[in-house]
């Protein structure tokens, strides 16, 4: 069997995957807050570990392993949203929702095995902090239920952070209630204009944290496999879900903790004031699905990406050279070696991808058509994006036309003819190649 090795950030170091139940592998991975359209820096997570979950299925087999990814469907910036447009928080939630399945859908990511959502767990959150009360790890306050964090011994081994940088990170929730300063909410009141759910210490609702803890036990029980997501949620989010649930249960939350990189534009942090903030939507249309999903597998994950219209481009370019090879060949019925080897080291998608190019050429094509699909490239977009728009001076029907034209001449064998459509057509900047499928175009380099 394939060894599968990952970089643990707790161990802060790559080690061999073991699950608990190869039968039954858990993978959670920590989904968006709905209340606008994501953006790029979101997809990231969704594209990387979209890789891991078909490396395990790969592995372990298509039904030994499961793929929750949330959704959180509660939260401040969602009922200011909901305020603001004047209608309910599932309208925005839903709204949302949709618009970020079917963004990570055309990044060609495979759907999770499961999407809970938040709001459907208010139960199992009353459960757990009456449980975390009771122990003594929690407490009430002022309408809030805090965690209190000096009741875990320790607390912060996964961000390894100190004293002072916890009390930080907590800064934004200060408050007089708090027996310690870095205690963070479980629970907070609503108004009677907010939304909430009625609990045992008045109507409020969750803290952000406290959703993914009770999602995971749910789903997958006190002890998971793999829980991921972005390295920004190491702290203070990941830290709190392992008190949270650690505290509840007195089992290891997570085997393997794995956290992508940051992604950057231009090289530039992405901001809204910079005017280099793209949603995920608008780059599907400057560019289309596959040169993107392309473009953020183009670094390791634990590195940083940066994305840029041109690297775009020039991804959109070497997937022009992959779809021209495989046109009209049939998949290998096996993935390539070299790719599965390139992922089983800590997901190394870019030495994958050059395992594919490696691959480009006409007498491996069925080969790299195995591994780019495993990757998640199926290479049979029906439109023809991949040719690149017509040159000026001639239509995309122009074109075709002359292509059918020269195959008629050379099914009679008029040799002349079809020499001269094709050298009137790179007058024009159009590149014919000849494969088994048939004739194709693109513009010429
Ligand atoms: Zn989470």
């Amino acid at each position: 069997m394939t060894e599968i090795f990952v970089y643990n950030t707790e161990a802060r170091k790559k080690v061999l995957f073991e699950p608990v139940d190869p039968k039954n592998v858990r993978m959670y991975v920590c989904g968006p807050t709905v209340y606008g359209e994501a953006h790029i820096g979101n997809a990231r997570p969704y594209t990387v570990f979209d890789i891991l979950f078909r490396l395990l299925r790969h592995v372990y087999g298509e039904t030994h392993v499961s793929y929750a990814r949330n959704i959180t469907d509660i939260e401040d910036k969602i009922m200011d949203r909901a305020a603001e447009e004047g209608v309910s928080i599932k309208t925005i939630t839903n709204r949302y929702t949709k618009i970020f399945q079917e963004d990570i859908r055309a990044l060609g990511s495979l759907e999770p095995t499961t999407e809970p959502r938040a709001t459907d767990h208010i139960p199992e959150m009353i459960k757990m902090m009456r449980t975390l009360i009771e122990k003594g790890n929690a407490y009430e306050a002022d309408g809030h239920v805090m965690f209190h964090v000096p009741s875990m011994e320790n607390y912060g081994r996964l961000s390894r952070h100190s004293r002072d940088e916890l009390v930080a990170g907590a800064r934004v929730e200060v408050a007089s209630y708090k027996k310690d300063p870095a205690d963070f909410v479980l629970w907070k009141p609503s108004s009677d204009e907010q939304v909430g759910w009625g609990s045992p210490w008045g109507r409020g609702r969750p803290g952000w944290h406290l959703e993914c803890s009770c999602m995971i036990e749910k789903q997958y029980g006190e002890t998971i496999d793999i829980h991921a997501g972005g390295q920004d949620l190491i702290f203070p989010h990941h830290e709190n879900e392992i008190a949270q649930s650690e505290c509840t249960n007195g089992k290891q939350f997570v085997r393997y903790w794995m956290h992508n990189g940051y992604l950057t534009v231009d090289g530039v942090k992405m901001s809204k004031s910079l005017g280099n903030f793209h949603t995920i939507r608008d780059l599907l249309n400057d560019h289309g699905g596959e040169p993107l999903r392309l473009s953020l597998l183009t670094a390791h994950y634990r590195q940083p990406v940066d994305f840029s219209h041109d690297n775009a481009t020039e991804q959109k370019r070497r997937l022009d050279r992959w779809y021209r090879l495989v046109d009209g060949v049939t998949a290998s019925a096996t993935v390539p070696q070299s790719v599965i080897d390139a992922l089983s080291d800590d997901l190394n998608t870019p030495k994958a991808i050059a395992a594919l190019d490696a691959l480009a050429s006409a007498e491996t094509a069925a080969d790299l058509k195995a591994g780019a699909n495993f990757m998640g490239f199926l290479l049979t977009a029906t439109d023809d994006w991949f040719r690149g728009d017509a040159p000026e001076g001639i239509t995309t029907e122009e074109i075709e036309a002359m292509i059918q034209a020269r195959k008629n001449a050379r099914a009679n064998k008029d040799f002349a003819e079809s020499d001269r459509i094709r050298a009137a057509l790179t007058e024009k900047g159009i590149a014919l190649e000849d494969s088994a499928g048939g004739t194709t175009w693109r513009k010429a380099d």
